[in-house]
């Protein structure tokens, strides 16, 4: 029995006494916790998890045997940190593929899509659910639930290789598998089966053979003497050569019109798309690209820049220079995505204050500036390329005395209109031959910052969560910056202590846009409200009628307003959002209409009121 066919009905005799003990505990505790649940056992002393009481609780409560306390999955939810930024992520991966980049410090894992380790947690789901967008998503959505977290708005994050580079089917196709699944699950309607029998039948032999023939790959990469075959060329073996197909890329197909209707139909599903990420390379954006990843439903991409300087990059065969980046930023941000960034210190060819001074121009060079950034201090991967170098005394990675002082800076020179979701890359320490092996270096550098007298200013260090306010205590307060192509506003709403409980990103555009649809028009680039995620359309629960979570206090209207407000003052005729296919029906209520791929709304309309 697993937890996604876990049935609590012939567990009942055991399970439901448990869920009524813990339904008239008055204050539940890890300790009482755990003591009832090691006071109902099953299958001879076997403990319920957490995930099967609510699963159990849920079931049970459908069959009328107990009454419905609305805080019985608040007090269960396990981290409830996942969800507290008001959205829920659901991380997918792309299948193993060939990618256009030769980056030495890049893991060849020919189990995995370029630049992941099978022993990845979030690598290890999109494993052993065969890399499939709808078992990934279905099964990330069940898990969610069975944790009683909500999973009406969803933020879809698409990882793996360069997105770009797969073929441009497979793209749409693994696209509308993610939206079939969120709409499945809204009705109920589970296609898991048919899928996992799909690949019973034609993935068998595939996965045998990417397994047995790693040896291949890493005579290439670690000794750089037995030169066998690099990633790409195992991997197009496998996959792509036209007599390894297996079927799979006629099963991996879709076009447009499949998309669209599936998109169609999420717009007013249960469970609906708020957000949704690719990652790719600066050199694959174009004017072009940038418009088809905006119809595929595109809000966001993560972009690798990895170094400022020139010479670091072409010294780790990046495969692009900055221009590109330069470039790619100005396209993405003139179509209104949010950009986060990946940005690298510790390559070979750099050293701590050439990755200082590199951040610095991350912020205050006009065609940088990303909305978000994660930052991956180079870590030295078995089966890279940078081993080599290693070995030969060509690179080695910063002492720990050198990354804190780098860090350190960074967490101080990053501005509030940014959120750093990263300051380390969480890689198994037994994967990482010699360098940092902490994973909470966050909080070292943090505290390093404390001692300094500072705290950090970006997004996530500031982030109100599930911490309930009134609006009497939020003041809005804006952010102007410039960029090359725009004029950004940053509006948020904070608290004194500059605790931020929503923000909206505001765009005014100052060269001709490529993309006609938006050209002289204001543009939102993004809205967030924080708060453990709340259902569409639903009234606050829990409140003593003034003080909210941050998502009740109908901040995203206000923010709207105050940005219709602005963008007239200026001058715009027009306020376009780059809406998710989940918000179309929101942004259609705050008096937006359906362009062909943004919502607009006039301006010269009289403004709707809150
Ligand atoms: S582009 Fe990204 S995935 Fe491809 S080799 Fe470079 S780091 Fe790895």
């Amino acid at each position: 029995m697993n937890k996604y066919n876990f049935d609590p009905q012939p567990l009942q005799a055991q399970l439901l006494p448990l869920i009524q003990e813990i339904l008239s505990s008055q204050a539940l505790t890890e300790k009482s916790f755990s003591k009832i649940i090691k006071k109902h056992t099953y299958d001879k002393g076997r403990l319920f998890s957490k995930d099967q009481i609510i699963q159990g609780y849920r079931h049970f409560l459908a069959q009328d045997l107990i009454i419905a306390d609305e805080k019985f999955i608040d007090r269960l939810r396990m981290k409830p940190i996942r969800t507290g930024s008001g959205v829920t992520p659901v991380t997918v991966l792309t299948k193993p593929f060939p990618c256009p980049g030769t980056c030495i410090f890049c893991p060849n894992d020919i189990r995995m899509p370029k630049s992941y380790l099978s022993d990845e947690p979030g690598a290890q789901r999109a494993e052993r659910n065969q890399f499939d967008p709808y078992l990934q998503t279905y099964n990330r959505l069940l898990a969610y639930k069975n944790t009683g977290h909500r999973t009406d708005k969803v933020e879809i994050i698409i990882l793996g290789g360069t997105w770009s580079f797969y073929p441009e089917n497979y793209q749409i196709w693994f696209i509308k598998r993610c939206f079939d699944a969120l709409n499945d699950f809204s009705i109920g309607k589970d296609h898991r089966d048919d899928v996992e029998t799909m690949y019973q039948k034609k993935n068998d032999q595939l996965h045998v053979e990417s397994r047995t023939r790693t040896d291949e790959v890493e005579d290439k990469v670690i000794h750089g003497i037995h030169l066998k075959k690099s990633y790409n060329q195992v991997i197009s073996e496998i996959y792509t050569a036209p007599d390894k197909l297996l079927g799979l890329d006629k099963d991996q197909y879709a076009d447009w019109e499949e998309l669209e209707d599936a998109h169609r139909v999420n717009e007013l599903v249960q469970v609906r798309c708020v957000g949704l990420v690719i990652e790719t390379r600066p050199d694959n954006i174009s004017e072009a690209e940038v418009l088809r990843i905006r119809r595929l439903g595109c809000t966001k991409t993560q972009i690798g820049i990895q170094s400022l300087q020139d010479e670091v990059l072409e010294k780790n065969k990046r495969g692009h220079d900055v221009e590109a980046t330069r470039k790619a930023f100005r396209l993405l941000r003139q179509a209104g995505f949010k950009i986060h960034a990946h940005w690298m210190p510790n390559l070979y060819g750099s050293t701590p204050e050439k990755d200082i001074e590199d951040y610095k121009k991350l912020f205050s060079d006009e065609d940088f500036k990303p909305d978000e950034l994660k930052i991956y201090p180079c870590s030295l991967i078995d089966s890279a390329e940078l081993m080599q170098y290693y070995q030969k005394g060509l690179w080695k990675p910063y002492t720990h005395e050198e990354l804190l002082h780098v860090l350190t800076k960074c967490l101080k020179l990053t501005p509030e209109y940014c959120r750093l979701t990263r300051v380390i890359r969480d890689i198994p320490s037994t994967d990482i031959v010699v360098g940092n092996k902490k994973t909470n270096f966050r909080e070292i550098a943090e505290k390093s910052l404390l001692n300094e007298g500072e705290i950090s200013k970006d997004i996530r260090a500031r982030e109100i969560r599930q911490q309930k306010v009134s609006i009497e205590q939020l003041h809005l307060d804006e952010v102007v910056y410039e960029t090359a192509v725009s004029t950004e506003i940053f509006m948020q709403y904070i608290t004194d202590e500059r605790k931020i409980a929503g923000f909206l990103r505001l765009s005014f555009p100052k060269v001709p846009n490529f993309v006609e649809e938006l050209m002289d028009c204001a543009m939102i680039r993004e809205i967030h409200v924080y708060g453990q995620t709340t259902q569409l359309g639903v009234e606050p629960e829990h409140t003593d009628g003034k003080h909210h979570q941050a998502q009740h206090l109908g901040l995203g209207k206000r923010l709207i307003l105050r940005a219709k407000e602005l963008a007239k003052e200026k001058g715009f005729e027009k306020l376009q959002v780059i809406s998710a296919i989940g918000t179309r029906e929101y942004y259609r209520k705050q008096g937006f209409q359906d362009g062909k791929l943004y919502q607009s709304a006039n301006l010269d309309k009289p403004m709707l009121s809150l």
